[in-house]
C-alpha cells in the first residue's frame, strides 16, 4: 500500500504518517518524489487500512499496490532509480558498459584489460575472484587476492569495480573493496546472501537466476530493497531455454518489460547469454536496442588462455569496436553512452580544484 501525500504537505506531516504506520506495526519507506511525497506501507495491509491512513493530515490518497513486489515496483515509485558510483550516474537516461574478465586471473592480464577498457570508452571494470562453477574441479577464483589485483587495476585507471560476491559470510570483505557487488544467477534467490548484502551499504547488481520468472527476479531484488539498500541494478544475462545451439538464451523481451514494471536500471549481458564471442557484439546491441541502462562485456587480451569462459570473451580490439557501435546507437536513440570515466571525474570535481589542477 502508498500513502501519496498532497503536495505541499509539510515534512512534519510526512513523518507523522510515517510514524503512525510504524505504530500499527509495518515498516514503512519514504520515496522523495519530484513534486510530492510517497510512503509504502509494508507488511500485511487490511483494506480499512486506506481510510484509516487517509484520513491523516496532508494525506492525498492511499492505494493498495497489485504487484508482490513493492519497492522494485513503479506503483511504489514512479521515478527512475539512479545509482550513482563515483562519478558515474546508471540509470540517468545515458547508457553505461562495464567490461573486464570472467575471471580475474594475473595481476598483469587484469591491468592490460583494465587499460584497455578504459581506452575504449568503457566506464566499470569486471572480474570475479570468487567463481561460481558447475564443477567443483574447474578454476573458482582466486578469492581475496584476486580482490586486490581488482583494487590494483582500479587506482591505476580510476575505473570503478564489479565483483561477485558469493556467499554471506563474505560481503564485508567483498563490500570492502569493491565499488558494486554481483549477485550471480546462481545465487539470485540466495535470500540469506540478499539480505546480507542489503545491509551491505554498497550497490548491487543482481543477475536473473538461470529459470527465474520476472516476478521472481523482482522478489528478489525486493529483498535487497527491503534493508533500505535502493541502490539495485538488475542485469538481464540470458535464460535456460530448450535451445542448446547458444548457451542461455538472451530474453530481449524482458528488458522493456522490467523497466515498465520497475524502477531499476536494468544491465544486458550478452557474453553469459550467448556463450559466444561472435554473437556478443549483435545481441549487446539488440539490449540497448530495447532500452538497457548499459552493458556488461566479457574481455580478455588473450581469450583462447582465459580460465574461464574464453569462448564468450572479446578481445580488447573487439571490445573498443562494441563500445564505437554502442555510441552511435545511442546517439541515435537520444540514450547516449556516458562520457569516459577520466571526464566524468573531471566534471564532478568543484570548480576550484579544476583550476588548480
Ligand atoms: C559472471 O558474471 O561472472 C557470471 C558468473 O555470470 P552469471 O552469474 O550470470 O552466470
Ligand atoms: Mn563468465
Amino acid at each position: 500500500m502508498i500513502v501519496v501525500m498532497k503536495t505541499g504537505a509539510t515534512e512534519a506531516q510526512v513523518v507523522a504518517v510515517q510514524k503512525h504506520v510504524r505504530e500499527l506495526g509495518f515498516k514503512d519507506h519514504r520515496i522523495h518524489g519530484e513534486e510530492r511525497n510517497v510512503v509504502a506501507v509494508l507488511g500485511h495491509v487490511y483494506p480499512e487500512l486506506v481510510d484509516e491512513l487517509g484520513v491523516l493530515d496532508g494525506v492525498d490518497t492511499v492505494v493498495r499496490i497489485s504487484k508482490p513486489f513493492k519497492l522494485a515496483s513503479r506503483e511504489v515509485n514512479p521515478y527512475d532509480t539512479v545509482v550513482k558510483v563515483g562519478p558515474l550516474a546508471i540509470g540517468n537516461g545515458t547508457v553505461i558498459i562495464m567490461g573486464g574478465p570472467c575471471s580475474v586471473d594475473s595481476e598483469e592480464n587484469v591491468m592490460e584489460t583494465a587499460r584497455a577498457v578504459k581506452a575504449a570508452g568503457g566506464h566499470i571494470l569486471r572480474g570475479g575472484a570468487f567463481k561460481p562453477r558447475s564443477s567443483p574441479y574447474a578454476f573458482r577464483g582466486h578469492g581475496e587476492k584476486g580482490l586486490h589485483i581488482l583494487a590494483a587495476a582500479r587506482a591505476e585507471t580510476g575505473l570503478p569495480i564489479i565483483t561477485e560476491v558469493m556467499d554471506a559470510r563474505d560481503v564485508e570483505l567483498v563490500a570492502g573493496l569493491a565499488d558494486i557487488l554481483q549477485i550471480g544467477a546462481r545465487n539470485m534467490q540466495n535470500f540469506s546472501l540478499l539480505d546480507e548484502v542489503g545491509r551491505a551499504g554498497k550497490p548491487v547488481m543482481l543477475k536473473r537466476g538461470l529459470s527465474a520468472t520476472i516476478e521472481e527476479w523482482l522478489l528478489a531484488a525486493e529483498y535487497i530493497l527491503s534493508h533500505g539498500n535502493r541502490d539495485v541494478i538488475l542485469c538481464e544475462r540470458g535464460i535456460r531455454t530448450y535451445e542448446t545451439a547458444t548457451r542461455f538464451t538472451f530474453d530481449v523481451n524482458a528488458i522493456p518489460l522490467v523497466k515498465r514494471l520497475s524502477h531499476l536500471p536494468v544491465i544486458g549481458d550478452p557474453s553469459h547469454a550467448t556463450g559466444k564471442w561472435y554473437l556478443v557484439e549483435p545481441v549487446g546491441l539488440a539490449a540497448l536496442a530495447a532500452g538497457a541502462d548499459g552493458l556488461q562485456i566479457e574481455v580478455h587480451p588473450n581469450p583462447d588462455h582465459a580460465l574461464s569462459d574464453g569462448a564468450q570473451s572479446l578481445t580488447p580490439a573487439n571490445f573498443a569496436k562494441l563500445v564505437q557501435k554502442a555510441r552511435v546507437l545511442g546517439a541515435a536513440m537520444g540514450r547516449p553512452v556516458a562520457p569516459p570515466i577520466a571526464e566524468l571525474e573531471a566534471e564532478s570535481r568543484p570548480a576550484r580544484a579544476r583550476k588548480a589542477s
